[in-house]
């Protein structure tokens, strides 16, 4: 039989406050919600035996003068599921008492990240105002030194029954009690800090790592870092859901980025080489000789990491070929010449099929995708 102090991780001499911190700080962190590991349970219910000890002064000055603590003693608690709906409720009897400790809510907050840290993945520093347990009293709502006792109007089961008669006869009703608003206990002296409430409101930094290949609209799971429940309960979960910004002139398609890519006419025909901005700094992209406007051009691995699976897309260079619009004399001239020595003076328009994979057809199916 392990020591039942240890159990609860406090001195022999801890007071009976103590004690019960000690118990709702290792429920709030081993409550079946928050950790199903079958495990955790067991210890769980260990240290829920061990309290039931310790925070009752004849039990534990029994178990202080050597004996078990467990057994010769009838009344009060009734085991493990009776003090676990004593401080969360469920399970059992679905009336009676509802309990002053409750799961906490999830809180969702949303954070703006670039294209760069979306791709490579960050850490951010993110400011959440939660419900955080209240210090003062632990959770429990009661000022120091005090605990709930139990409400004389309806001897702790929360509720009251009325027999009232009626033209059918006697009719029962049953309603919670107006006096502990259903709780089954009173507070006689309130926490100040919480009001009795267990709980505060907190503004805190929660450090997230953004993970690489992230999108809009994913969203990140942080468990236990939500709203603290009522009564001071385990906490929810805080969701960070993403917003990534537009870039300049990079666009997303999934784990792939489009560029569009602008190039003389005379780079296009001779064949050229230009610089690419890319998340990975510049990039020299070859223009071959004879490249039309509208060809894609894939740079390899330059695209955005893949969330799921590693590696990165690739990043597509869509090239523009620009027409001079603003000829010199002596321009116009030798293009006039150029024209002439390809025996393209006039020529009959020619009608060019609308398969081409240009930039403009390439987002036509996007769209009609
Ligand atoms: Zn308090
Ligand atoms: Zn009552």
């Amino acid at each position: 039989m392990s020591d039942l102090y240890q159990m609860l991780g406090v001195e022999r001499n801890a007071s009976q406050d103590e004690i019960k911190r000690a118990y709702r700080k290792l429920a709030r962190e081993m409550h079946p919600d928050v950790n199903p590991d079958p495990k955790v349970q067991d210890r769980f219910k260990e240290v829920t035996a061990a309290y039931e000890v310790l925070s009752d002064p004849e039990k534990r000055s029994q178990y202080d003068r050597g004996g078990d603590g467990f057994s010769g003693f009838g009344g009060g608690f009734g085991g493990f599921s009776d003090i676990m709906d004593a401080f969360f409720g469920g399970g059992g009897t679905p009336r009676g008492p509802r309990p002053r400790m409750r799961q906490g809510q999830d809180a969702l907050i949303r954070t703006t990240i670039d294209l760069a840290e979306a791709c490579f993945g960050t850490t951010r520093e993110i400011g959440v105002e939660t419900a955080v347990i209240c210090e003062v009293c632990g959770g429990d709502g009661c000022a120091s030194g005090t605990s709930p006792r139990t409400c004389e109007i309806c001897k702790g089961r929360g509720e009251i029954q009325q027999v009232t008669r009626s033209f059918i006869g006697q009719v029962m009703t049953t309603r919670p009690c107006g006096s502990c608003q259903g709780f089954g206990t009173t507070i006689p002296q309130p926490c100040r800090e919480c009001s009795g409430e267990g709980r505060v409101r907190a503004r805190r930094t929660v450090e997230v790592k953004i993970p690489a290949g992230v999108e809009t609209g994913n969203r990140m799971q942080l468990s236990g870092q939500g709203e603290v429940g009522p009564g001071g309960g385990p906490a929810g979960d805080l969701f960070v859901e993403f917003i990534v910004e537009e870039h300049d002139f990079l666009i997303r398609e999934g784990d792939d980025l489009h560029v569009s890519v602008n190039i003389p006419m005379t780079g296009a025909a001779l064949g050229t080489s230009v610089t690419v901005q890319t998340l990975d700094g510049d990039v020299e992209l070859t223009i071959k000789p004879g490249t039309q406007s509208g060809a894609v051009i894939p740079i390899r691995g330059k695209g955005m990491t893949r969330l799921r699976g590693g590696g990165r897309g690739e990043l597509f260079a869509h090239i523009d070929v620009e027409v001079p619009t603003k000829l010199s004399k002596e321009e116009e001239q030798i293009l006039k010449k150029f024209a002439e020595l390809r025996g393209e003076k006039s020529l009959a328009s020619q009608v060019r099929k609308s398969s081409d994979s240009g930039l403009f057809s390439k987002f036509k199916e996007a769209f009609r995708s």
